[in-house]
C-alpha cells in the first residue's frame, strides 16, 4: 500500500462535508482519500477493485442531487488536482480547479470560459461530471461543448486521455434525445459518439476525471448587461418570446414575482411595483439603440431598471442572480428540509405552457411557498418549493414528480443541468424506456463491472 493510504475503516464523522452536498443530502463513508497523484488514484482503484469497495468521487460539494454523497464505501476527493495552465484558446485544468480560479486566470489573458454555472466554487471535475450549464449556456451551450480533452482514471486500472474526435470503441445504440436546448439526464448514447461526450454528464459513474483541456474564447470587448424590470409577469414573458432570437443576446434569465419578493429585503432597490425581471447580456458588438427600442416596445420599466457600465456592475448582477438559489437553499435547510427544486427543461415553444402549468398547480397546492426563476432563454426555469411543515413537504415531493411527468409529456427533460445523482435517480424512468435504461446500464457495467463507482447515482444499484 502507498504511504499514507488510510485504513478503510477510518471513521468519517456524520457531519463531515465529504458526505454531504449543497442540497442538504447526507450520507456516510468508511474512509476519505485525497490522492495527490495519478499513481495514488490508481492505487485506490486497485484496492477498491480487489476488496469490492464502492467509490464515490467528490468535487467541490456544490451539487444539488446527492451524486457526490456516498452511501458507504470510500470517498475519493480530487482536491489536490489543482494544476492550471492557460494558453491561447485553451486551459489545462486539474479536476479541483474552481470555476472562479479558471475565470480569473483566463481573464488575465483576455479570455473567458463560456459555461457559466452561477456557482463559481464548483470544480472543473464536478462541472464536467454533471455537464453543468448556466446563464450563458443560452448562447454557448453546456460544459460538454467546451471540453477538448479529458484525462480519466478508469476502473480497469488504466488512465486514458481522450481527445475530441476519439470515438467510443464498442457498439452503442441511439437513445432518443429530448427536444430541448439542453439536457443532462443519463448517458446520451449514440453510435460513433466521442468518449468525451460519454464521460461528460456521467456524474462520476464511469470514471474519475483527473484533468481536462477546456476551450477558452476571447473575452468580449463590449457587453450590454441589464436587469430589466416589468410591471407584470406577462410583459416579461412576452419580452422573452420577442428577444429569444436576437442574435447578439447571450443571456436571458428570469426572476418571477414570488422570487423577486423573496430577495426584496436583501435588495431594497428593486422597484416596489416590479412584478418580474429579466437579466440580459448582449454583445459583442453592442447595438444600444436597438436595445433601447426593444425596452420601449416591451413596456419595460426602463427608468428604474439596472444597466451595467463596468465589469464591477456585471459582477453585482451575477451576485443578484446567485442570491436566489443561495436564499432558497438556506431557507429550506433552515426549515429542516432538503432542497426541493426542479431542473426540468421543455422545448422553447412549450415554455409558457409549462410555466402556466407550474403556476396553476402551485397556486392550488402550495400557495405562497414557492419561487420560480432561471434560464428561461432555454425554457429551463427552476421551480423551488419552500415547505414549512411535513405535510407541505409531502405535497412538494408529489408536485416535483407531477412536474417531471408534464415536462416529459411536452418533449422535455427531467434534468437540464444538475444531473440526477441519487436524490433524483428515480426520474430517469420517466424519461427513458426500460430498454434505453438497460442500454445505459450495459455501458456502466462494461466500464465498471463490479458497479463500484458512484453506486446509487443515476441507477438503482443491483449487481
Ligand atoms: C447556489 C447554487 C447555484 C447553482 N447554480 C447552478 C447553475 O446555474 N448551473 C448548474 O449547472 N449547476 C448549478 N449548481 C449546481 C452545482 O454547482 C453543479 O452541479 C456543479 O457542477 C457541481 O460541481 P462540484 O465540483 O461542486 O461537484 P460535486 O457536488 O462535488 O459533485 C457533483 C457530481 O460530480 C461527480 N464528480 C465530481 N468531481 C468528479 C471528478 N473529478 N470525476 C468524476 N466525477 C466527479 C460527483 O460524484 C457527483 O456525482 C448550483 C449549485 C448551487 C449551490
Amino acid at each position: 500500500m502507498m504511504p499514507g493510504f488510510p485504513s478503510p475503516l477510518t471513521a468519517v464523522p456524520s457531519d463531515s462535508p465529504y458526505v454531504a452536498d449543497a442540497s442538504g443530502f447526507r450520507g456516510w463513508a468508511d474512509a476519505v482519500f485525497t490522492p495527490a497523484s495519478e499513481a495514488e488514484v490508481l492505487d485506490i482503484i486497485r484496492h477498491a477493485f480487489r476488496d469490492k469497495v464502492a467509490i464515490t468521487v467528490a468535487g467541490a460539494g456544490s451539487g444539488l442531487t446527492g451524486g457526490r454523497v456516498a452511501q458507504g464505501g470510500w470517498v475519493v476527493s480530487l482536491e489536490k488536482f489543482n494544476r492550471l495552465e492557460i494558453a491561447p484558446g485553451r486551459a489545462r485544468a486539474g479536476a479541483a480547479v474552481t470555476l472562479l480560479q479558471l475565470r480569473d486566470a483566463a481573464l488575465r489573458t483576455g479570455q473567458f470560459y463560456a459555461p457559466d454555472p452561477t456557482e463559481i466554487t464548483a470544480s472543473v471535475g464536478g462541472t464536467i461530471a454533471t455537464n453543468a450549464s448556466g446563464a450563458r449556456s443560452f448562447r454557448f451551450g453546456s460544459t460538454r461543448r467546451h471540453v477538448l480533452a479529458l484525462r480519466v482514471a478508469q476502473m480497469d486500472g488504466r488512465i486514458a486521455e481522450y481527445r475530441r474526435g476519439d470515438k467510443v470503441d464498442f457498439l452503442l445504440p441511439r437513445i432518443p434525445t429530448p427536444k430541448t436546448t439542453k439536457s443532462t439526464a443519463g448517458y446520451p448514447l449514440a453510435p460513433d459518439m466521442d468518449w468525451i461526450d460519454l464521460f461528460c454528464g456521467s456524474e462520476g459513474t464511469l470514471g474519475i476525471v483527473l484533468e481536462a483541456e477546456l476551450a477558452l474564447l476571447p473575452a468580449p470587448d463590449q457587453l450590454f448587461s441589464a436587469v430589466v424590470f416589468f410591471d407584470r409577469d406577462e410583459l416579461a414573458l412576452d419580452a422573452v418570446d420577442a428577444w429569444r432570437s436576437v442574435p447578439d443576446l447571450r443571456m436571458l434569465e428570469y426572476v418571477g414575482p414570488e422570487a423577486l419578493d423573496l430577495i426584496r429585503s436583501r435588495y431594497p432597490e428593486i422597484p416596489s411595483a416590479a412584478q418580474a425581471a429579466l437579466l440580459i447580456e448582449a454583445g459583442d458588438p453592442v447595438d444600444l439603440d436597438a436595445w433601447a427600442a426593444r425596452l420601449v416596445e416591451a413596456a419595460a420599466r426602463s427608468d428604474d431598471s439596472w444597466f451595467a457600465v463596468s465589469s464591477a456592475d456585471r459582477e453585482r448582477f451575477r451576485k443578484f442572480r446567485h442570491a436566489l438559489p443561495e436564499v432558497v437553499n438556506a431557507t429550506v435547510l433552515q426549515r429542516g428540509f432538503m432542497k426541493m427544486g426542479t431542473d426540468y427543461a421543455v422545448p422553447v415553444e412549450r415554455n409558457r405552457e409549462m410555466l402556466g402549468f407550474y403556476r396553476e398547480r402551485l397556486r392550488a397546492e402550495l400557495p405562497g411557498a414557492y419561487v420560480i426563476y432561471g434560464h428561461i432563454g432555454d425554457a429551463h426555469v427552476h421551480v423551488n418549493m419552500l415547505p414549512a411543515s411535513e405535510p407541505e413537504a409531502a405535497t412538494a415531493t408529489a408536485l416535483l414528480k407531477e412536474f417531471a411527468r408534464q415536462a416529459v409529456a411536452l418533449g422535455g427533460t427531467v434534468s437540464a443541468e444538475h444531473g440526477l445523482g441519487k436524490r433524483k435517480a428515480h426520474l430517469l424512468k420517466l424519461q427513458y424506456s426500460p430498454e434505453h435504461i438497460q442500454a445505459m446500464m450495459d455501458v456502466k457495467r462494461r466500464l465498471d463491472p463490479d458497479w463500484l463507482l458512484g453506486r446509487g447515482t443515476l441507477f438503482d444499484y443491483a449487481v
